[in-house]
């Protein structure tokens, strides 16, 4: 028999109490979890399509909760956001990826995420300064990450905290481009440094002409307006041929590498050299 109408509400009601009660107590959880040493970083290679060589490592979280196990930054990230708490996260991020980065004696830039909400702080700029002077990685060798959803909030205040920060010589690439509701208008409010193309593009472009269509007009549209651009979920070498046969520059994908360990100072010399 269906379940009447009261049942039902009352499931529903049941549900939304059990994922509130799940988000409160993520919330919590998350609060000693720096302290606990649960986070760690990985590090997955972007390179350059044609030559196959190493530009750079995206930062990616990671949270290994001792009773949950591994817990998704998609999952926990928007609840730090909602508490705060990604203020504190999103500095411990940046202190390990930049003294992690400072010890590779290369030109190899770290690219990390930031958050919307890590935008909307005045002091960003002051705090990335802060960890570039702690750790002594030039500030060249940053690159942050922002989605196109960060800018449509309080617009100029966080297009205002981006000019500061990249007048420090930080790049700022936009990340997941063409998901957002606003991507042309975010590209022309600011000269971002590089476009990264979100990965469901490529992802669904063998069923889908659509999506071949929007990763060359991504990809014409750096060319006009000279920024490079990187093409995000590489896993296949039918993606690749894609790719090639359109002319883009940078890749990142887990046909070029997973997000792994820190790279070590032998892999790095390796890589540099062009292997
Ligand atoms: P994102 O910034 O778009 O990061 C790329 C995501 O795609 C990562 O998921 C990565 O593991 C995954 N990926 C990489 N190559 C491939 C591929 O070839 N195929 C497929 N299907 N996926 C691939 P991950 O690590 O689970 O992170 C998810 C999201 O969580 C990130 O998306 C980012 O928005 C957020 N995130 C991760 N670390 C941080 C952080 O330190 N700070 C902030 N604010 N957000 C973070
Ligand atoms: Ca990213
Ligand atoms: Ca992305
Ligand atoms: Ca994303």
């Amino acid at each position: 028999a269906k379940a009447s109408l009261e049942e039902r509400i009352c499931y529903y009601e049941k549900g939304m109490d059990e994922s509130a009660r799940y988000r409160r107590q993520i919330a919590g959880e998350l609060r000693s979890a720096i302290d606990r040493n649960e986070f760690y970083v990985l590090y997955q290679p972007q390179r350059s399509l044609k030559t196959q060589m190493l530009i750079g490592y995206e930062v990616l979280l990671r949270w290994q909760h001792p009773v949950r196990g591994l817990v998704s930054p998609a999952e926990f990230i928007p609840i730090a956001e909602e508490t705060g708490e990604i203020f504190r996260i999103g500095e411990w991020v940046l202190r390990e990826a930049c003294a992690e980065a400072a010890k590779w004696d290369n030109e190899l830039v770290i690219a990390v995420n930031i958050s919307a909400v890590q935008l909307s702080q005045p002091n960003l700029p002051e705090i990335l300064a802060q960890v570039l002077l702690e750790t002594g990685l030039p500030a060249r060798r940053l690159e942050i990450e922002i989605t196109e959803t960060a800018i449509i909030g309080d617009k100029a205040r966080a297009l205002h905290v981006l000019r500061r920060i990249k007048a420090m010589g930080i790049a700022i690439a936009i990340d997941d481009f063409g998901t957002g509701y606003s991507s042309l208008d975010t590209l022309n409010s600011f000269a971002f440094d590089k476009i990264k193309i979100d990965k469901s593009f490529l992802l669904l472009s063998h069923d889908r002409p659509q999506a071949r269509a929007i990763i060359r007009a991504v990809l014409a549209l750096g060319r006009s307006l000279d920024v490079p651009v990187l093409a995000e979920g590489v896993e296949s070498n039918a993606h690749v041929d894609l790719l090639e046969a359109e002319g883009c520059e940078q890749v990142q994908g887990y046909l070029f590498g997973r997000p792994g360990a820190a790279p070590s100072l032998a892999t790095l010399a390796i890589a540099s050299s062009g292997g």
